[in-house]
């Protein structure tokens, strides 16, 4: 079905298949943050739609020079670009809230997000997948080890790791860098585990992120649908809420509240 029906019902209709799920896993995109006052990159308002994509060189900079990287990387980080500024001043919303809570009622069994934001994880989501990684963390090139940003040590570039001296990098996966392979296992896990998938602000045009409730869905299980616009993903839904994240999964928590 792709024709949206009236809020009350379809989060009714959504609240009715997560309530029958016994391991539902949530894909999660930018469209979930912009509440928050972090601008998408595609939609209405989208910093692409509006200014057009970037290039796509990160990674080729990064391994040429990690130090010459590091070294714009802390100069930029002061009072950088609009889209890195909205990111450093955003706080979650209630749709951030309401996600973790999903969670913490034993509603949803994981999430994969493609957000960078950090804004899950404050919010109090445990069981999450930073499928491009995390903007507030350094990850280790060799052993693939996390650290928080704030504790690294800049003060030689680039920076190592404490565990085997790797070189770290941000732990935002760069265009043309391959997704970490920890990470990727997490997601098909977790994907072939699913028995629904609830896709909430994404346009789902990122592969492979966008391919995991496809395959979910040709496995047989149902797809809800949490975006204000038509994606990718709206054919094949089967319910789709026509909102807001932070009206609609608020919504959701609420109606499963009730026994
Ligand atoms: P996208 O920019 O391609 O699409 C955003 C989607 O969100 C659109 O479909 C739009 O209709 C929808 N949307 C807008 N407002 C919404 C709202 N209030 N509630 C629900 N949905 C809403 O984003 P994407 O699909 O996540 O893919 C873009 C890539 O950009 C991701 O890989 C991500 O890493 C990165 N990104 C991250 C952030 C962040 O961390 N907050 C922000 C922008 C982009
Ligand atoms: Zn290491």
């Amino acid at each position: 079905m792709s024709e949206p029906e009236s809020f009350d019902l379809a989060v009714r209709r959504a609240a009715q298949l997560l309530r029958r799920s016994q391991h539902a896993v949530a894909l999660t995109g930018a469209g979930l943050s912009a509440e928050s006052g972090i601008p998408t990159y595609r939609g209405t308002g989208g910093v692409w739609t509006r200014f057009g994509e970037p290039t796509i060189d990160g990674w080729d900079l990064f391994c040429q020079d990690p130090e010459a990287w590091w070294e714009h990387a802390l100069e930029h980080r002061v009072g950088g670009s609009e889209f890195s500024e909205a990111l450093d001043r955003a706080v979650p919303n209630p749709g951030h809230y309401a996600m973790a809570e999903l969670e913490h009622m034993g509603r949803l069994a994981h999430v994969i997000t493609q957000n960078i934001d950090n804004l899950q994880n404050v919010a109090g989501s445990r069981h999450i997948t930073e499928i491009h990684g995390n903007r507030a963390k350094a990850r280790c090139m060799r052993c693939g080890l996390r650290f928080p940003l704030n504790t690294i040590d800049t003060s030689i570039l680039p920076p190592v790791c404490k565990e085997c001296g790797g070189i770290l990098k941000n732990d935002v996966v760069m265009f043309g860098e391959p997704i970490p392979q920890d990470v990727l296992d997490t997601c098909y896990r977790q994907t072939y585990r699913a028995d629904l998938f609830l896709v909430v602000g994404t346009s789902a045009v990122v592969f492979p992120a966008a391919e995991f409730p496809i395959m979910a869905k040709r496995r047989g299980y149902p797809l809800i649908e949490i975006n204000p616009e038509e994606t990718s993903l709206s054919d094949i839904a089967d319910v789709i809420v026509r909102a807001p994240a932070g009206e609609a999964v608020p919504a959701l928590v609420e109606l499963l509240l009730v026994p």
